[in-house]
This record gives C-alpha cells, sequence and structure tokens, in this order.
C-alpha cells in the first residue's frame, strides 16, 4: 500500500497534474471502506487495524505534497496552493442555533447562541480568500430569518468586499419560511439569494416530521408566506427530508407540493438513521415514480436530478462557520444533537487564525475518514449507520445517473 501511495506521490512530484490526485484520493477512499466493512465483520481484524495505521499516516496527504514542494519551489506559495488544494466554492454560516421547530431528523443542537459581527464579517473575509471563481454564502441555521437584521449585515458587507476582488458572490438561504414576509422577499430578489424552502408535504406529513415545540400549527402561515415567493422573480425550490418510516410518502408529498405551487423540488434522504432493504427499495422506487412524473410535466424540475446533488451525500461536509467562531466539517454540526462531546473532532480552524480557506479544503476520503475515526469508534452501531449511508448513496447516485442518461437519450429520439 505505502509503495503504491508513495510512488502517486512521486510521480505528482515531478509532474503536478490534478488527476493524480483525484485517483490518490479514491485508493483511500476505497482502503478506508474496506477497513470500515472489515470491522463491521470483525471489530478486532488485525487488517483493519493495518490500515488504519496506513491511513493515519496519509489522511493529510495534500499538506505532505505541499511541505516538499514549496522546499523545491521556494516563493511559489500561492500557485501550489491553488494546484494542490481544492478550492471551497461556499461556506456555509450558522447564524443561531435557535429554531422554532423540532423536526425529527434535524440533527442541530438548538440554544439561543447566534454569530456576534465580528465573526460573521471575518467569515466572509475568509469565503473571499478561494481560489474559485464563483462563490456561495449559505445562511443556515437553526432557523437564520430569526437573525434577519444580521442576515442583511452580511449581505451589505459581502457586497463591499467583494468590489476589490473580481470573485462572483451568491446568496443561499435554506429556511423553513415561517418567519418569511414580503419585504425580506424583496430584498432577496435584489441581492441575488436563491432560497431552499424546507417543507416535507402536506399538512399531516409536515407537522408530524417537522414538528412546532408548542404544537402550533403554523402550516396555513407557512404555504401563505410562500406566497410571496412564488410571486416574485426569485429563484426557489423545496426540499423535503424522508425517513425509513415514512418514505412511503414520498411520492403523494412530491405531488401536494406541485399542487401548492413548486416547480423545482429535492428530495433529501434523512442521514445519521439505518436504511434497511425494504426502505432502501421503498425510495428508489418512490424516487422513480416522481422521476416519471417530472417526465411527463416538462415545467418541473427534480433537483436531485441535476449536478447541484452530489451522491452519497453523507460525505458533502461543507465547510460550516458556527456562531463561536469555529469551522467545522459540516457533519460535526449535523449530528451535533447525538454527539455534542464529539463536535471538536470536526473542527478544521478558528475564525480567528484561519487566513486561507483553500487550506482548508476537504475530499471524500478526508470526511469519510473523519466520520469514521470519531462516530466509527464510539459506537459500533453508528459505523453500521455510516457504511450504509455511504451505499445507499452511491446507490442512489447511480440510479439518478442512470435515470439522466435515460432522459437525455429519450429526448434525443424525439
Ligand atoms: S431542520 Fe431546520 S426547521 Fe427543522 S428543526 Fe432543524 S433547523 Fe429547524
Amino acid at each position: 500500500m505505502e509503495k503504491a501511495v508513495e510512488f502517486i506521490i512521486n510521480s505528482y512530484l515531478s509532474s503536478p497534474y490534478k488527476r493524480k490526485l483525484d485517483y490518490l484520493d479514491n485508493f483511500l477512499f476505497s482502503l478506508l471502506f474496506r477497513k470500515e466493512n472489515l470491522l463491521l465483520r470483525n471489530p478486532g481484524s488485525k487488517s483493519a487495524k493495518e490500515i488504519e495505521g496506513f491511513l493515519g499516516k496519509y489522511y493529510d496527504y495534500r499538506d505532505m505534497i505541499y511541505k516538499r514542494m514549496i522546499k523545491l519551489n521556494p516563493g511559489r506559495e500561492n500557485k501550489l496552493i491553488e494546484d494542490i488544494y481544492l478550492p471551497p466554492d461556499r461556506l456555509v454560516f450558522l447564524l443561531t442555533h435557535n429554531c422554532q421547530l423540532r423536526c425529527k431528523y434535524c440533527r442541530v443542537r438548538k440554544f439561543t447562541a447566534s454569530m456576534d459581527r465580528d465573526v460573521l464579517f471575518k467569515g466572509i473575509d475568509l469565503l473571499l480568500t478561494s481560489n474559485a471563481d464563483e462563490l456561495q454564502v449559505q445562511f443556515f441555521g437553526g432557523e437564520p430569518l430569526l437573525k434577519y437584521g444580521l442576515l442583511k449585515k452580511a449581505v451589505e458587507y459581502t457586497n463591499k468586499a467583494r468590489l476589490n476582488n473580481k470573485k462572483s458572490v451568491s446568496f443561499l438561504l435554506t429556511s423553513n419560511g415561517i418567519e418569511l414576509t414580503k419585504e425580506k422577499v424583496d430584498f432577496f430578489r435584489k441581492h441575488n439569494f436563491t432560497v431552499e424552502f424546507s417543507i416535507d408535504g402536506e399538512i399531516k406529513n409536515q407537522l408530524s416530521s417537522r414538528k412546532s415545540p408548542n404544537g402550533i400549527n403554523y402550516y396555513a402561515k407557512m404555504l401563505s408566506n410562500f406566497n410571496y415567493l412564488k410571486k416574485s422573480r426569485l429563484p426557489y425550490y423545496s426540499i423535503s427530508v424522508f425517513m425509513p418510516e415514512n418514505v412511503s410518502n414520498m411520492f403523494e408529498s412530491f405531488l401536494s407540493l406541485v399542487n401548492s405551487g413548486f416547480e423545482r423540488l429535492q428530495i433529501n434522504y434523512a442521514l445519521g438513521v439505518f436504511w434497511d432493504k425494504k426502505a432502501s427499495h421503498m425510495l428508489f422506487n418512490q424516487t422513480r415514480k416522481v422521476i416519471d412524473f417530472v417526465r411527463k410535466n416538462k415545467n418541473i424540475e427534480f433537483i436531485n436530478l441535476s449536478s447541484m446533488r452530489k451522491e452519497p451525500v453523507v460525505l458533502n461536509a461543507e465547510l460550516t462557520l458556527d456562531c463561536d467562531g469555529g469551522i467545522y466539517l459540516e457533519s460535526g454540526i449535523c449530528l451535533e444533537e447525538d454527539f455534542a462531546a464529539m463536535k471538536d473532532k470536526f473542527k478544521v480552524s478558528s475564525i480567528k487564525t484561519a487566513k486561507n480557506i483553500n487550506l482548508l479544503s476537504t475530499s471524500d476520503f478526508r470526511n469519510f475518514y473523519n466520520l469514521s475515526r470519531v462516530y466509527g469508534r464510539v459506537s459500533p452501531l453508528f459505523r453500521k449507520i455510516i457504511v450504509n449511508n455511504i451505499k445507499l448513496g452511491s446507490e442512489y447516485g447511480k440510479l439518478l445517473e442512470y435515470e439522466q442518461g435515460r432522459g437525455s437519450r429519450s429526448e434525443k429520439e424525439d
């Protein structure tokens, strides 16, 4: 194993093609996957322990390569960073941990903390150091609209800061819609926003999965707020989450959202829960029904079929700036409710010290490695769930790819 990895690294040092690093990432990823499966079958597996030691050595292989190359090319830091690291194009801002709802599948811990202005502005400056040309500020929570004043400050600051920078910056708001108003929608339209509207379908499904802690029926208010979006020319889409126990309602819920006026829709399967064969088949069957429907109704877009969604989703660890100024891989935040004590293991930097966001870049291998190192060790059940979510995501990705291909083939025939 070591010889193979050193061979790829040396080959990159002598002729630095980015694809060699992708290849290395895939190689390390497949070893890690093997190790996790070995541990699932036999927690004391010697081979797994050997692979674990080996992977620990190469976890930071991009840093390792950078350090070796900088010695040979002093003064070329920026070019080397651009070549070696994958530039993050988005920073997720957790404006608050507060939320009016307690969705069944939400793993973000709820408390009243919110981000202070200094942290927020430094986060924007940090994002602007990215080597990617198109950047995105994502407002997330908790419910970010509970901190609308802060959100407006962020937009104002970004617009000023990017004047000195040639990057294009867009904004993404993930919201439950309860605090949405016409004035807010007008503001979002002026400032290049896209809105992810979290809604699970008709009233019964919504109120049972996205519960209000005081039992308030917020459904009518939320749908009437949705009308502001519908009337605007703002890009938006619905985002719905299904658990194994309600995935059989997926297609029905999808139709109810279409009937409520949504034309772009995204569906997520819940992460951090085990999907057995029956539930996975149901997810696939319901998804096929959605795709058939979308094929017959050209005005409806199923976002999962676009390149915006990358499977397996459990490995998409976005860089997330938390209220406390810590920069985390998203997985740490999204599973915080279950493993608050583990969150620090996903901390990659702090806004006080981070200077260059490119150096915080991550990859499928690193995300999987972190998940396995943190949760896999605490609980065998969690190891099982992580491996399960990766397998489910890969199969789901293949289904979507196949359907995309089928769609474009039939369009050509038409
Ligand atoms: S999923 Fe969103 S709306 Fe639901 S509890 Fe979590 S933060 Fe609140």
